[in-house]
């Protein structure tokens, strides 16, 4: 027999053979103790009855599998008192009665199945070399105790945080219980009910502090299971709270938001509005023209490439022409221009004879021939886009109204012609209008904003694009200044959250006392639950404990559990859970 230094093996048996193929390493080991104990009585014995052979899997090595053979006896119990006639040697540091794997094979199987759940785990363990299939590590969390968890509700927790978590968002919920001092879970509980919830905290009598949501369900389990406990409610709920209140105190408001709203967007139509405007509403130039003005300016769209490129096309011809015509004027004859800018003969002559740069702007963007009806507006339009008017149903309605009786489509196709001519033009024009209106932001929005706004201005917020606009935050100030309950309620939302954030206990009486003096039925609301859950908002801004990382250990929860695609049942999420 050997027993090499490299592979150590438990006391109770001697290596007798190593054999090794391509995948597998085959260990032979035979029991080597003189006397063995009776599973039943202890009873030490030496006799003998038979030997037999057990194949054990066990941890790889060097990237092959391991199989042990061992070579195991039976005894007779010489016990006469013992109902146990004839036994098995046991090897409770090598294995289980019954198993086919180690207990160290076992061990990191079921820390694998802890870890990765079944499908995953198998296939990590596949790939360590350790054979099992997804039901057998699912098994395997079955037959063990809880982990970590187990053990910290034996060390009988002082600080608590309790929250729900969700089997099914809306239908079903659960319960999570956490040590917020040794920061981790202590139990999941199945529903979400004072009662288990109340049963739970009875059975851990040591609890001193209970954080929680600000439901009802858990104040009133605190109260029964643990009366001796101090609560507090969580300070990210109380806020929570505190910014749905003024979410619905600017809902209520909102038509006086959408009121400021209209005045800047009357504002902004008036910095735009020509400075020829007279007291009649026309506009009149020189011609004796006389155009209406309108308040507010239509966005204008930027060119499109199509019009980029017919613009371009332009410019190149009108270059083409100025050098026929500067060749011309130089005594240059048509045949040697047409060579030497490599112009047909016909083009050269038809330039020339033009007298000006012939544009091709007498056929519409599709070839089609404008309308002869439209020459009498031309001037008329001209003036409005001059103005910066793009919009072609706001010029067709202008000159069907000076006699036009053409189609939109006409107006269209001139615009788009002055369009592809000039897109500096509408470049400029997108730039210096004035949007038709102020666009308003929602009532949530505009909550956070107010009570925020420094957060509001952040660059985290910036990068987002949840950072308010300029002309949101003065639509803000206006509305802040029109209407007396969002000024009100901003101002002591503020003051109540610097209260928490500064931990200033001492101030909570004073506030919800001036509070209530405002007279804004949202806010007298939220005083009111404040004061039913007095002692436990008094917690909240006294003690730093908060249910922050309860919410965390929900997230983590979540996580595993849609690594089992959600049909893990309660007891396998809890193991998962509770594991570290
Ligand atoms: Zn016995």
């Amino acid at each position: 027999m050997l027993t090499p230094p490299s592979l150590p093996c438990p006391d109770s048996v001697a290596i007798h053979r190593l054999a090794a193929s391509d995948t597998h390493f085959v260990i032979e080991l035979t029991a080597c103790r003189g006397e063995v104990p009776c599973p039943d009585c202890a009873h030490l014995t030496h006799r003998l009855h038979s030997r037999y052979c057990r194949t054990l899997a066990d941890l790889p090595l060097q990237d092959k599998a391991v199989s042990l053979v061992l070579h195991s006896r039976k005894f007779f119990c010489t016990n006469g008192a013992c109902k146990t006639r004839v036994f098995t040697e046991r090897f409770p540091d090598l294995v289980a009665p019954y198993a086919r794997r180690t207990l160290s094979l076992h061990q990191a199987l079921h820390f694998i199945g802890l870890a990765l759940g079944g499908r995953a785990g198998a296939a990590l363990a596949r790939a360590l070399k350790m054979h099992a299939s997804r039901d057998t590590l699912l098994r395997s969390l079955q037959g063990f105790a809880t982990g970590r968890g187990s053990s910290a509700s034996r060390d009988a927790p002082r600080v608590v945080g309790i929250d729900d978590w969700a089997f099914r968002k809306g239908q079903r919920y659960g319960t999570i219980l956490c040590d917020l001092e040794r920061h981790c879970v202590i139990d999941l509980l199945a529903d979400r009910s004072s009662q288990s919830a109340a049963r739970w905290f009875r059975d851990h009598p040591t609890i001193e502090i209970i954080s929680r949501d600000r439901s009802g369900i858990y104040a009133q389990a605190a109260r029964q299971g643990a009366p001796q406990a101090l609560q507090i409610a969580d300070r990210w709920h109380l806020l929570k709270n505190l910014g749905e209140m003024l979410q619905r105190v600017v809902e209520r408001n909102y038509q006086h938001l959408r009121q400021a709203a209209r005045d800047q967007a009357k504002k902004n139509a008036a910095r735009q509005t020509d400075e020829a405007q007279t007291e009649d509403g026309f506009c009149r130039f020189n011609s004796g023209l006389a155009v209406p003005v309108i308040t507010t300016t239509p966005v204008a769209r930027g060119p499109t490439r199509a019009q980029e490129k017919s613009h371009c096309q332009r410019e190149r011809r009108q270059t083409r022409y100025q050098a026929v015509v500067e060749l011309h004027q130089q005594g240059v004859g048509k045949r040697a221009i047409a060579r030497t800018l490599g112009l047909s003969r016909m083009t050269v002559r038809r330039y020339l004879r033009a007298g000006e740069f012939p544009e091709i702007a007498s056929r519409g963007a599709k070839g089609r021939e404008l309308p002869k009806q439209i020459d009498a507006h031309r001037e008329y339009l001209s003036v409005r886009w001059e103005q910066g008017i793009r919009s072609g149903t706001v010029l067709w309605n202008e000159i069907r109204a000076r006699g036009f009786t053409g189609s939109l489509t006409a107006v269209y196709r001139l615009l788009r012609l002055w369009r592809a001519q000039d897109p500096a033009a509408v470049k400029n024009s997108v730039a210096g209008a004035a949007p038709r209106c102020v666009s308003i932001p929602s009532p949530r929005q505009v909550s956070w904003w107010l009570l925020y706004p420094e957060k509001a201005q952040s660059q985290a917020y910036r990068r987002e694009g949840v950072q308010p606009t300029r002309q949101a935050k003065a639509l803000i100030e206006t509305f802040q200044e029109v209407s007396h309950p969002v000024r009100a309620v901003t101002s002591r939302g503020r003051e109540f959250i610097e209260m928490m954030a500064n931990r200033q206990a001492d101030c909570l009486d004073r506030w919800l006392e001036e509070a209530t003096h405002e007279n804004v039925p949202e806010l007298t609301h939220f005083v009111k639950s404040l004061r039913q859950d007095y002692s436990a908002v008094h917690g909240a801004l006294h003690f730093e404990w908060s249910n922050g990382q309860v919410e965390g250990q929900v997230n983590r929860l979540k996580m595993i559990k849609r690594q089992m695609y959600g049909r893990a049942g309660f007891v396998l999420l809890r193991k998962r859970v509770l594991a570290d």
